[in-house]
């Protein structure tokens, strides 16, 4: 397969349904390449071309260039704090198939089992077209695959585990693989230095430079959750004093409310950021005190890396629909003169729930490409 081929390919995953004509222009060559190469990927089970919807112009028909139906996949794994799931996602990032189970407060082995089990019945049902796996998680991981995750009580996991033999496998932190989805296909596309932060159980996150995540010496970057905009009274789980991201989660809801920390405190998060939003309240209160840290702490970060743009995700979604003046208020007081007659917009992430997965078929997916030979 040539380069020509591979950028092709990269062209119909980045804009499924490209005609063949913008897909020409943008590889710089003629009508007459362009289809020779179309035939070429066709005949090998990768590209299918399919008519246009009219335009309402006459003129000759236009071809779309669309993933082939029986085309290589990539398998997508998002494990939270809670729940797990599965996809197999086909060039150009759909979706064609998802499995899903729940986990909260399970051990490494048993969730690593529900999703090799899945993995499994994925690749039983498509048999060799699934040729990549990509994982997203909830801590930090190292280059050879091994995750941290101190929320929910992981230590040094080996991530190859879930698919030993794939013949590509790459694997990340769920807030940096969910920016990286955000600046490629979300709200962040454009943006010359994005912000992204996600609020599941603590708080994540990833500065994303011209599509590109800040990924750190060990792959550790973005713990802006442990960075010390809470309160210096209360201990995190990662051994470090008044971290933010337990300031802004449903930690801190239920230490405000009285309440014992749940199993489930993403659940317990959002159902009582759903009962603030009904009207005044106790929950209205405490989801308003973590609304407060939430935006001071994006104004701090923001000084610090002049971002052009904040997404956020998971609960600081929730949040941002819910009480946004306590977010916007404090957010405008932490910021610098020089920011604030003009504040970088701070806007919830476009692919949701779904970003740390969407991000986890990216990577598969970026490394599989030149692969498709
Ligand atoms: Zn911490």
């Amino acid at each position: 397969m040539t380069t020509r081929s591979i950028e092709l390919l990269r062209v119909v995953h980045q804009d499924p349904g490209v005609t063949r004509a913008a897909a020409a222009r943008r590889l710089g060559v003629g009508t007459g390449a362009a289809t020779e190469l179309v035939t070429k990927l066709s005949r090998a089970m990768l590209l299918t071309q399919g008519p246009a919807a009219p335009s309402g112009t006459r003129g000759r028909p236009t071809t779309v260039l669309l993933p082939h139906p029986g085309g290589p996949l990539a398998l997508a794994v998002a494990i939270t704090h809670e729940a797990w799931r599965v996809e197999a996602v086909e060039l150009g990032g759909a979706s064609v198939t998802a499995l899903s189970g729940r986990h909260a407060g399970a051990t490494w082995a048993e969730v690593r089992d529900a999703v090799r089990a899945a993995l499994h019945e994925l690749r039983l049902r498509y048999g060799d077209r699934p040729r990549a796996v990509g994982v997203s998680v909830p801590g930090t991981v190292s280059r050879d695959h091994r995750l941290e995750a101190v929320g929910v009580g992981w230590h040094d996991v080996d991530l190859t585990e879930l698919w030993p033999d794939a013949e590509i496998f790459t694997a990340g932190n769920d807030a940096t693989l969910a920016a990286t989805a955000e600046s490629h296909r979300g709200a962040a596309a454009g943006a010359a230095l994005a912000l992204h932060l996600r609020i599941e159980a603590g708080l994540g996150g990833a500065v994303v430079e011209g599509g590109r995540p800040l990924i750190g010496a060990r792959g550790a970057a973005g713990e802006f959750g442990h960075m010390p905009f809470g309160d210096p009274a209360v201990r995190c789980p990662c051994g470090a004093r008044g971290c933010w991201g337990i300031a802004v989660d449903g930690h801190e809801l239920a230490r405000l409310l009285g309440e014992p920390v749940p199993v489930d405190p993403i659940t317990y998060a959002r159902r009582l950021i759903t009962a603030a939003a009904a009207g005044p309240g106790r929950e209205l209160t405490a989801v308003r005190a973590i609304a407060a840290t939430l935006g001071r702490g994006v104004a701090g970060l923001v000084n610090a890396l002049d971002a052009d743009l904040v997404t956020l995700g998971g609960l600081g979604a929730d949040l941002l629909a819910t009480v946004p003046e306590e977010i916007a208020t404090a957010y405008r007081d932490g910021l610098m003169s020089i920011h604030r007659d003009a504040p970088p917009p701070v806007v919830p992430a476009a692919l949701g729930d779904l970003g740390p997965i969407a991000g986890a078929a990216e990577e598969a997916w970026s490394a599989l490409l030149p692969r498709l030979a």
